[in-house]
C-alpha cells in the first residue's frame, strides 16, 4: 500500500521541496528557463483507478525525453522489433543524453539505445506516415489514448524554442543519415521530434500513462489493450537500464523501478501491477534529472517497498 492520503503524500513533498534550491532549471532550450524552480508535484495512479496527488499537480509541463519511451512504443508497433533494433541498440551508454561520441565509435555505427537523443531521433524517424503531419498526428493520437487527455496538444513556444536552437540534435541526425541509420528530410524530422518533446500534460495525466505500463499495456479504465505486452516490457526494461540518463544505475539501486525523466522536470515511473507515478519538479541535478523528484521517489520506494529487485 502506498500513502493512505493526499495529506501523507503532501508531507513528503514538503519534506523534499527545499532540495529544489540546490538544482537548476534547464536553459539550453531557452523557453524552459521560464520554469518556476521550486515547483514540485506528484500523482500516484493506482491500477484500480484510485488516485493520490500533492503539490501543483494540475500544472502542465512538457514531456521532453519522457516522450522517447512513448514514441518507441509506437515505432515498435509500426515496424516490429527486428526492424527497430537493426537500427538502434539496446545498451546503456554511461554518457549524457545528448552525447555524440559513441555514435562514431560504436560498431555497427548506430545509436546505442532509444533513450539517448541520437536513438530517439532515429526512432521518431521510423514512425509511419506519408508526411510529417501524418507522423505527428499518429504520435499525438497514441499519447492521447495513453493519457486519456482528449485535448492533448503541445507547447508551441517550447517546440519553436528547441527547433531554433537544436544544433547538436541536427548534428546527430546528419551523422546518422551519412551512416544510413535514418532517412528523409532532417528538418521535417526535427519538427516532429521537437513537437513530441513539447507535448504538454500534468502529473496526473502522466501518472495515468504509468498505470498503462504498470498493467503491461492495458488501459486501466476500459481494460482495452493499448500496447502489446512484449512492447510494454521492452519499454519498461529500457526505463530501468537507460531511463534516468547516466544516473540509471544509481536510481535502480536507490529506487528500483522503471522510470523515465525529461529535462522539463518530469518523471514517469511505474510500479508493476500497482501504480503509475507522475512527477514534476523542474529544478534539475547535474545529469538533468529532477532533483527533488528523485528524492521523492527514493522516500516513497523505501517507505512502500517499491523495488522490483
Ligand atoms: N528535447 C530535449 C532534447 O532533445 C529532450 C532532452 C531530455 O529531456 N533529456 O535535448
Amino acid at each position: 500500500m502506498t500513502c493512505k492520503s493526499n495529506k501523507e503524500l503532501q508531507n513528503i513533498v514538503n519534506e523534499v521541496r527545499p532540495l529544489t534550491k540546490e538544482g537548476m532549471v534547464a536553459d539550453y532550450i531557452p523557453a524552459l528557463a521560464k520554469a518556476t524552480k521550486n515547483d514540485l508535484s506528484v500523482a500516484i495512479y493506482e491500477t484500480n483507478n484510485n488516485c493520490l496527488y500533492a503539490g501543483s499537480y494540475l500544472k502542465n509541463f512538457t514531456l521532453q525525453s519522457i516522450s522517447k519511451v512513448l514514441v518507441l512504443a509506437l515505432a515498435l508497433q509500426d515496424r516490429g522489433v527486428e526492424y527497430v533494433f537493426d537500427r538502434v541498440g539496446m545498451e546503456p551508454t554511461g554518457d549524457p543524453f545528448n552525447s555524440i561520441s559513441k555514435l562514431e565509435t560504436s560498431i555497427p555505427s548506430k545509436p546505442l539505445n532509444p533513450m539517448i537523443n541520437a536513438g530517439a531521433l532515429a526512432v521518431t524517424n521510423m514512425i509511419r506516415g506519408e508526411s510529417e503531419a501524418e507522423k505527428w498526428n499518429r504520435i499525438i493520437s497514441f499519447v492521447k489514448c495513453l493519457s486519456n487527455k482528449k485535448n492533448l496538444s503541445y507547447d508551441t513556444e517550447v517546440a519553436a524554442s528547441e527547433l531554433e536552437t537544436a544544433w547538436l540534435n541536427r548534428s546527430l541526425c546528419y551523422f546518422m543519415k551519412q551512416h544510413n541509420v535514418i532517412d528523409g528530410d532532417i528538418e521535417e524530422l526535427m519538427m516532429v521530434y521537437t513537437k513530441q518533446c513539447a507535448i504538454e500534460m500534468n502529473c496526473f495525466e502522466l501518472a495515468r500513462i504509468g498505470a498503462v505500463f504498470a498493467l503491461n499495456g492495458l488501459d486501466p479504465e476500459t481494460g482495452e489493450r493499448l500496447i502489446p505486452i512484449h512492447i510494454a516490457r521492452i519499454c519498461k526494461t529500457f526505463m530501468v537500464t537507460c531511463g534516468m540518463y547516466n544516473a540509471s544505475g544509481e536510481f535502480a539501486i536507490k529506487v528500483g523501478i522503471p522510470a523515465k525523466s525529461g529535462v522539463a522536470g518530469g518523471i514517469l515511473a511505474v510500479v508493476p501491477e500497482k501504480y503509475g507515478i507522475g512527477i514534476f519538479g523542474p529544478s534539475l541535478d547535474k545529469k538533468g534529472n529532477s532533483i527533488a523528484g528523485i528524492k521523492l521517489l527514493e522516500i516513497l520506494a523505501q517507505q512502500y517497498d517499491f523495488s522490483i529487485f
